[in-house]
């Protein structure tokens, strides 16, 4: 299926075409008719599904046919992003995807001056891009109009709402008329979700792309069983001696994250952490230094890498499984997007095996397991702790041979 059979106009399928997309993808092929057929929307979709064009060209297309605004420019279009980075990301694709149209944008978040975001607003815009915090400071000083507003688009909502952003999205809808398209795009379902979909949407048309480690291949999923002490130390000597470049690497706590860095330091490697406690400017400088590749290893935890435009990404690490398992799906979404390969590997030992147990459930498959010479656990996988599922079967124990591997993937390069 090509692009032009959805029902977009030339200038759209212009811009699809400078971006060298090929073919829509499943999110995509679905969303768009129904977006411009004006329909809302319920989509489950996760970053690098393509969402954020699947939602932005259906936008800009309708706007555009509507004609230039009479007078002002008239805030007609709003997207919620939960974090900065995210909305910075979503701007610069609305700006992409429409720049054979005569419409203007704006991105509007908080940790930068307010006054460069007041003067656009201004002189008019058609699409406002924001994080909901700095959007109702905007509207508590009358300096942003969204009273015209007729597509509400709510991106990334479960983390929203995980970042504690349901008042404020209950006061910015308060401000859009009633009448209006609205569009939920999010990763989960959890009960909160579906609430806030049911008094939002109306009739809405649903779309579950399958996350994309449970349907791309291209992910390749690796599980290293180690002792817990032995793991900082297999980093650096798996990032040196396979030559890993652009390695990002999941801690589960900022503490965590800093002393990591600073042992992968000492071991050489140049890294920079990237969290909740680092200001606007120091995590901008981390992923510009990460991008240019002057800082080899970026060290994030979950909530500081929500929304961050890195994932083309050839490798991610999981130093530590998260105990939530979806946060393991977010994660390895990093890498392996839109044709890429990529690899995710998870560090394990024997008292995270609840945890690998719960994503392996999730994700409906067993990741496959290599134990590197020189680095066997002394307690395998599922030895050390108490399991509690009955019926379960123990986990094969990786045993002291050099390597032993289980899973369904088969052959897998040899660790040297
Ligand atoms: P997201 O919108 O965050 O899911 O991003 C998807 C990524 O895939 C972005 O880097 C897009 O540039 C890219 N992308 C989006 N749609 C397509 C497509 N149809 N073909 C190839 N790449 C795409």
């Amino acid at each position: 299926m090509s692009f032009d059979s959805l029902g977009l106009e030339a200038e759209l399928l212009r811009a699809v075409r400078e971006q060298g997309y090929d073919e829509p993808t499943p999110v995509q092929r679905e969303a768009i008719p129904a977006i411009l057929a004006g329909r809302d929307l319920l989509a489950g979709a996760q970053t690098g599904t393509g969402k954020t064009a699947a939602f932005a060209l259906p936008l800009l297309q309708r706007l555009a046919a509507a004609g230039p605004s009479q007078g002002k420019r008239r805030v007609r279009a709003l997207i919620l992003t939960p974090t900065r980075e995210l909305a910075a990301q979503v701007a610069a694709s609305v700006q992409t995807y429409g720049q054979h149209l005569s419409l203007r944008s704006t991105v509007i978040f908080g940790g930068v001056g307010i006054n460069p975001q007041i003067s656009a607003l201004h002189r008019g815009v058609d699409v406002v891009v924001a994080t909901p915090g700095r959007l109702l400071d905007h509207a508590s000083q009358q300096t942003v109009n969204l009273s015209n507003v007729e597509t509400l688009i709510l991106d990334e909502a479960d983390r929203m709402l995980d970042m504690g952003f349901l008042r404020d999205i209950r006061r910015i809808l308060s401000l859009l008329p009633k009448q209006r398209q609205n569009l939920l795009f999010s990763a989960t379902y959890a009960p909160e979700i579906r609430q806030l979909a049911n008094q939002l949407l109306d009739d809405p048309v649903s779309v579950q792309v399958a996350p994309r480690n449970a349907t791309a291949e291209r992910v390749d999923q690796l599980v290293f069983p180690l002792d817990k002490g032995r793991k900082r130390e297999f980093l650096s000597h798996m990032i040196g001696q396979r030559n890993w470049r652009q390695v990002l690497v999941f801690t589960r706590t900022k503490h965590g994250a800093n002393r990591l860095v600073q042992q992968l330091e000492r071991d050489g490697l140049s890294a920079l952490a990237i969290h909740g406690n680092k200001s606007q400017g120091a995590r901008t400088r981390a992923l510009a230094g990460f991008k240019n590749g002057t800082v080899r290893v970026l060290v994030a935890t979950d909530i500081a890498a929500r929304g961050l435009d890195i994932d083309q990404l050839p490798h991610v690490v999981n130093y530590e499984l998260p105990n939530v398992p979806e946060d393991y799906v977010h994660r390895i979404g990093r890498t392996g997007r839109a044709g890429r390969e990529g690899q995710a590997v998870s560090l394990v030992c024997a008292e995270e095996t609840d945890y690998l147990r719960g994503i392996e459930r999730l994700i409906k498959r067993d990741i496959p397991q290599e134990v590197v010479a020189g680095y066997e656990p002394v307690t395998p996988l599922g030895k050390a702790v108490q399991l509690g599922r009955p019926g379960s079967g123990p986990r094969r124990p990786a045993g002291n041979s050099n390597r032993r591997r289980r899973g369904r993937s088969g052959a897998r390069r040899a660790a040297s």
